[in-house]
């Protein structure tokens, strides 16, 4: 990339806010800094590689909680509404860093904040007013308690329908490591537990607003790259899809392809997937297609229950992640408590991936005898049983009983529950995603070498199954990156994946809209560029997002990461699939990983960036 003297795009400026001493106070963001870390995710891994320490835990007042929109948020390049919010994880002890999208990012921007951070503890629970012109810290005692659509509901009427607001429900109140923040209600930032920070710190909303316009730097440059990329998401072969089903769409695919997981990954099989699918929660629940600022797919849906123990339940989703983590990972086939639980898992401000692992974990323990009706108060933790489900969330949400353990996440819970340990299925101490990576190389070492532990999102790598043998052939060298159960080509599949998501994340855009659907570096590089007027293309704007997960790998390190922790756990080496098409399929990891490493520019024994990529990359400290 060349720099242009004038930073278009960026406001260059961030809001700083120390609960313990009430201070509020702007600062302005380096150029420099801005343009090698992009903005959002990118800039969010900086602050907190400049201020974190080992030795800052992640519920003590010294911990930051960082918001970060990147330069597209605002404009009119197509799917922009996402931001990320960072911190040290309570989950993993490593970056903690979760994205969503929404509405709650381009306020932000349009009354001139790129980034907000957020250090210290109030002595009572508050809530952030930012209008551009002030910031308030405000009371927030008559809010704690009440669930997310509470705190959105009672919050707008306050400061006006058109507030965006974002907020944690009691879930992060009480800590629950993994706690997501919430945004227009349905939107979670889910992931590594940034929900029970804001918790920690007696931090329950932030609610921006105003209006105001991002500086471009071209102007009609940027309505035509907006066109061209309108056209292409389009002209996408999943468009049409995408568009009808979302991300559900995916439970029938993946069944079919023996990928499923179920019963905590006991099988990629569910037999009565049918019951749960895309097509059926759209013929049977969805009302009307929903969407995020400014995207033509508009993925997302709006469901109604209108009839049954759950009548009057409305929510956005759910989504594949959900419909699998509290549906067939743990038996349960009844779709409409899968609505019903989107909804609440949403209020309580918890992340359904990881309150599904605790579930699953929990539910084979159950199986397998190591726990009974004594240590869950008479629950019976049978596969299936959407009852116990339901008790468990509430219980997990506030503490009580087992869902006390459970809400310290797997790992935590399997040092309590004797012989335990192989069935807490955790990478790095974060619970495992929806895929059933044994059928899927790729996104097997994309879980084991991602930067915020078992993560599905940091790399992506749909196109191991997307792709033609030609495609995959031209950017990773083999043919065989395009079949699922090969290992050639994953390696420099999951780099380039890794680097890919990393600029989509830092610029403020989705990875559905753009990464899923095939879009370029080139064409993402080409609205960069319109709108900051840095000249780039898709080579340079990739080395942007490997700079930034080599600035995340330093972080991980400086906080305690141990390069073993780059790995799966062992249900996925050493336990063949039992049936299906995938049936008698392993991760063997070390046939991928080396490679990986190697290509990273990584020493395999301490996990460290070469000083020859470090001065690649100019990142020197
Ligand atoms: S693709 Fe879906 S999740 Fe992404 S911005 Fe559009 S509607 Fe939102």
């Amino acid at each position: 990339m060349k720099t242009n003297d004038k930073p278009y795009g960026w406001n260059g400026k961030l809001l700083n806010v120390d609960l313990s001493n009430r201070e509020v106070e702007d600062q302005r963001i380096e150029a420099s800094v801005l343009e090698a870390y992009l903005g959002g995710r990118g800039l969010n891994m900086w602050i907190l590689h400049q201020n974190l320490t080992s030795s800052v835990s992640p519920f003590s007042p010294e911990n930051l909680l960082v918001f970060g929109a990147g330069p597209l948020v605002g404009t009119i390049i197509p799917a922009n509404g996402r931001y990320n919010v960072s911190s040290r994880s309570p989950l993993t002890g490593l970056l903690g860093d979760s994205n969503s999208a929404g509405f709650w990012a381009p306020p932000l921007r349009k009354i001139g904040y790129d980034e907000i951070i957020v250090r210290g503890k109030a002595d009572h629970p508050v809530y952030l007013l930012i209008t551009g012109d002030r910031t308030e810290i405000r009371d927030a005692s008559s809010l704690w308690g009440k669930t997310v659509s509470q705190t959105d509901t009672l919050l707008r009427k306050e400061h006006g329908k058109d507030s965006q607001v974002l907020c944690i429900g009691p879930a992060g109140e009480k800590k629950v490591r993994f706690a997501a923040v919430l945004n227009n209600v349905d939107r979670a930032a889910g992931r590594t537990g940034n929900g029970a920070v804001m918790g920690s710190k007696n931090l329950k909303a932030i609610v921006v607003q105003g209006e105001g316009k991002i500086p471009v730097a071209d102007p009609e440059q940027v309505r035509a790259v907006a066109k061209e990329i309108r056209a292409a998401m389009r002209g996408a072969s999943s468009f049409e899809v995408r568009s009808q089903f979302g991300t559900p769409m995916l439970v029938n695919l993946y069944n079919e392809m023996g990928v499923l997981p179920t019963n905590n990954h006991q099988s990629g099989v569910f037999k009565t997937a049918d019951r749960i699918s895309g097509e059926r929660l759209k013929t049977e629940y969805v009302v009307r297609p929903e969407s995020c600022y400014f995207c033509p797919v508009h993925c997302s849906r709006h469901a109604e229950i209108k009839s049954g123990r759950f009548a009057g339940v409305t929510t956005e989703g759910p989504e594949f992640e959900s419909m699998c983590a509290m549906g067939s990972n743990l038996g349960n086939d009844d779709l409409a408590s899968l609505v019903f639980l989107n909804r609440r898992l949403n209020d309580l401000g918890m992340d359904s991936i990881s309150t599904g692992g605790v579930i699953s974990y929990a539910m084979e323990c159950y199986q397998r005898g190591l726990i009974g009706p004594a240590d869950t108060d008479g629950l019976e933790l049978t596969w299936g049983n959407t009852d116990a489900i339901l008790q468990l969330v509430e219980r997990t949400a506030a503490r009580q009983g087992l869902g006390d353990l459970l809400a310290e996440g797997v790992k935590r819970a399997a040092r309590k529950i004797q012989g335990s340990e192989h069935y807490a299925l955790h990478i790095k101490g974060m619970e495992v995603p929806t895929q059933e990576v044994r059928g899927l190389k790729a996104w097997g070492l994309a879980w084991a070498v991602a930067s915020r532990g078992g993560d599905h999102c940091r790399a992506f790598p749909v196109m191991e199954t997307t792709w033609s043998p030609e495609q995959t052939k031209a950017f990773f060298g083999s043919e065989k990156a395009a079949d699922r159960f090969a290992y050639e080509g994953k390696a420099a599949m999951v780099k380039w994946a890794e680097d890919f998501g990393a600029v989509i994340d830092s610029l403020g855009i989705c990875k559905i809209a753009y990464q899923a659907m095939g879009l370029t570096p080139d064409l993402i590089a080409k609205a960069f560029q319109a709108v900051t007027g840095i000249e780039s293309d898709g080579r340079g704007i990739l080395e942007a997002g490997e700079r930034i997960n080599n600035l995340e790998r330093l972080l991980n390190l400086k906080l305690g990461l141990n390069p073993e922790q780059d790995t799966l756990p062992v249900r996925f080496t050493d336990e063949p699939l039992p049936e299906g098409p995938s049936k008698g399929e392993t991760v063997q990891l070390d046939q991928m990983i080396e490679k990986y490493y190697n290509l990273r520019g990584w020493d395999p024994v301490s996990g460290y960036p070469s000083q020859a990529k470090l001065n690649e990359l100019g990142i020197t400290s």
